[in-house]
């Protein structure tokens, strides 16, 4: 496989979707456009410096001096089920723009990993098997993962080298991208034959954190130690994604060893053997709003950070629930202690933007989505800025480089609070969006926001406190509410064991 002079050609191709099922029956499924589409060349210029796999993958292979074949990149913030016809379509110009490339060494993937169409209950393990009948058996992939990915049998037979990131918020993407090309150079020269194996948990997957002192870091630990045994190239674990009806929202553990199909397995028999002890430690301790308002009013020193966890649009929800706002303005806190980001409540934006800055208007905000997000606030509103929604995350929070468009956004004071208002639904992952709004969330004793843990590398430096959050919603860490009609069972903790 050595090529001499001639340089290694890689295709990079990718499909991003994080998919909560349950969010259907609110928005109905996903359609194509929700997904940002890219095509060739115009992928390296929107991922270049990007803290994200296929920023990797630019940075991999312009340290190693291989040429990358740009082809296809679909991402879409994580919502609802996508439409049949919408994934028929992004599979089959993934395919074409692959098969257009051709000849390529090898291929680099950047997909989650719970992605769900209908119809298609594990799209990664779909596309790798169509790009494997595309490509033949022999041509060395290198996939990188999303950790909240929903690691299949199809998924592993597909990919000569599963990558999944190890930090949660995903700070680690870009490195991962990084390693894959590394990797997949080595396969390529023929000096690693990877072989791996994996090892599913008959457990529903909590979100848990992987900072210090968490049991997710514990896992991680354990995984660095069995990596550096003599023949293991990587080990890792899919911590998995509970708010999809499938067969297994479970973590799995993935271990990649250099021809030893053996040890492999024993590697990741012997990490999961160590999650399943340890279980109880991934169920989760959080406060309900009322609560989570009071202990932050009461603490001290700001800013508290507030994270309403049931609504977290990064795990696919519609983005308008009210619990914590509610709870924020039924505290009646005193003018310019508390910011919200965000509602997604488009409607309540273009009313804004129609009054016009400085008038103040008669809203319904949020709770329109669905049945779990909660009454819509009635209130009177002060249009205090409206703005084009667009921010570029800053260097250190998740995804950092990456530009978002949430559409037109406005900042209405009501009750003395801060509230962001957007055109579409996104978690907050750094102080970007306040800032563009004109909010200093420094001065502020309480900042609520809509998220899981991704907000954390953005935060957790200049927060006194942070208070995760939960209720009724469509991402509420009591997974075990939602109905399961495709779960594979026994799953614990729904059936004890
Ligand atoms: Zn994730």
């Amino acid at each position: 496989m050595t090529s001499g002079q001639r340089k290694i050609r890689l295709a990079v191709a990718g499909l991003i979707h994080e998919t909560n099922t349950y969010a259907t029956e609110s928005t109905g499924p996903t359609p194509i456009a929700a997904f940002r589409q890219g095509f060739g060349d115009e992928i390296e210029r929107a991922c270049r410096g990007t803290n994200d796999a296929v920023g990797g993958f630019i940075e991999g292979a312009a340290r190693t001096g291989v040429v990358l074949q740009f082809t296809y990149l679909a991402q879409a913030t994580p919502s609802a089920t996508i439409e049949a016809g919408a994934y028929a379509q992004m599979k089959q110009k993934l395919l074409g723009t692959i098969a257009a490339a051709l000849p390529v060494d090898g291929i680099l993937l950047a997909l989650h990993g719970a992605g769900v169409a209908e119809g298609v209950d594990d799209i990664e393990g779909d596309l790798l098997g169509a790009i494997r009948a595309l490509v033949g058996p022999d041509m060395p992939i290198a996939t990188v993962y999303d950790l909240h990915g929903n690691m299949t049998e199809a998924m592993r037979s597909g990919s000569d080298l599963t990558l999944p990131c190890k930090l949660y918020p995903h700070t680690d993407l870009r490195e991962r991208g990084m390693e894959a090309v590394d990797l997949l150079l080595r396969t390529i020269r023929g000096e690693l034959r990877p072989v791996t194996r994996i090892r599913e948990l008959p457990m529903l997957s909590y979100l848990v954190g992987t900072q210090e002192g968490t049991i997710a870091e514990q896992v991680n630990a354990l995984c660095r130690q069995l990596a550096r045994r003599e023949g293991v190239i990587e080990c890792s674990w899919f911590h998995g994604f509970p708010y999809a009806d499938i067969a297994a929202p479970c973590p799995v553990v993935v271990c990649t060893t250099d021809d030893d199909a053996v040890l492999a397995q024993e590697c990741a028999e012997e990490v999961a053997n160590w999650i399943w002890a340890h279980r109880k430690a991934f169920l989760p301790h959080i406060v309900a709003p009322s609560e989570a308002v009071r202990q932050a009013l009461a603490e001290p020193l700001g800013p508290v950070v507030l994270n309403e966890r049931s609504d977290n649009p990064g795990g696919g929800t519609p983005g308008d629930a009210t619990h914590l706002l509610r709870a924020l303005l039924e505290a009646n806190p005193p003018p310019g202690v508390c910011c919200f980001a965000l509602i997604n409540d488009s409607s309540v934006v273009q009313q804004a933007i129609r009054a016009g800055v400085g008038t103040t208007i008669e809203v319904s905000l949020g709770g329109k989505l669905g049945p779990f997000q909660g009454a819509p606030i009635e209130a009177l509103a002060y249009v205090k800025a409206i703005t084009d929604g667009r921010f570029v995350n800053r260097p250190g929070s998740m995804l950092a480089g990456m530009q978002f468009d949430l559409g037109k956004m406005c900042r209405l004071e009501i009750q003395g609070v801060d509230v962001l208002v957007a055109s579409s639904a996104q978690q907050v992952f750094d102080v970007e969006p306040f800032l563009l709004h004109g909010i200093d969330v420094t001065r502020r004793k309480v900042v609520a926001l809509k998220g899981a843990n991704h907000f954390r590398a953005g935060f957790e430096a200049l927060a006194a406190r942070i208070i995760p959050v939960d209720s009724e919603g469509l991402s509420t860490t009591d997974v075990t509410l939602f109905p399961r009609q495709r779960l594979a069972r026994p799953c614990w903790p729904l059936d004890a064991s």
